[in-house]
């Protein structure tokens, strides 16, 4: 525990002085702790050394945490690619989906997030590279989903996100990073998910809100 608790304040601690060499507050990043994988014992370690928001990729898996520590106040973040049958409990288990990046899915969520009356909040993940496989909307795409989502009621857009190609060289990344600043602050949106272990301390210098840390805090994983 001792030794958890000074990771983390490792992380932050390299968190804020990014902040303060982007010329922002020292808290101007949040963090999202990623915790897919990671078992239900641990992540209450990190609850207990006052991590609050975490991050995780598949709905069953954060459906379950969330269960197991329901009551304690914690945000959970889908930060992976979100499958379209599985939207329906995504709206149930998450504050934030950071990952939405195509129109049936966000006709998907404005649909069961209006059943259950909640107001579901999204980010949508851009791709920036032109790469052909990878999740996220084609920066041309993006005005007509921003539209789309102004007009639905159960759906607020708060922010873009994204995974550029190289997150694990941050000054390769740093083009990328600068570049959604630029479109984020266009659409006036107050959240701008990017950064991940790799990289970012680069991300909160190039103007991050949140940050998605899994391997700094959590150790190696098997990701797949
Ligand atoms: C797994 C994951 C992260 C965390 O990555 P680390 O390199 O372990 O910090 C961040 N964002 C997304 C979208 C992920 O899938």
């Amino acid at each position: 525990m001792p030794d958890f608790l000074h990771t983390i304040g490792d992380v932050y601690r390299r968190m804020s002085h990014a902040a303060m060499r982007g010329g922002r507050e020292p808290d101007a990043a949040h963090l999202v702790a990623v915790s897919k994988t990671v078992p239900v014992e641990v992540v209450r370690e990190a609850v207990d050394c006052g991590l609050r928001v975490f991050g995780e990729s598949r709905v069953r898996e954060a459906a379950a945490k969330a269960a197991a520590f329901a009551g304690l106040g914690l945000s959970w973040h889908m930060v992976g690619h979100l499958q379209r049958n599985k939207a329906r409990a995504a709206v149930e288990v998450f504050d934030l989906i950071h990952s939405v990046d195509n129109m049936d899915l966000l006709g998907l969520i404005e649909k069961h997030a209006a059943a259950i009356g909640k107001r579901q909040a999204v980010l949508i993940q851009v791709k920036l590279s032109g790469e052909q496989r990878k999740s996220g909307c084609d920066e041309a795409a993006l005005r007509a989903m921003v539209d789309a989502a102004t007009g639905m009621e159960h759906v607020e857009v708060r922010g873009l996100m994204t995974v550029p190609p190289f997150f694990d060289d941050p000054e390769a990344a740093r083009p990328y990073f600068r570049r959604l600043f630029e479109i984020n602050e266009a659409y006036g949106f107050p959240e701008l998910s990017m950064g991940m272990t790799g990289d970012f301390e680069a991300a909160i210098e190039e103007g991050a809100t949140l940050v998605r840390v899994g391997t700094a805090l959590f150790g190696e994983r098997d990701y797949a």
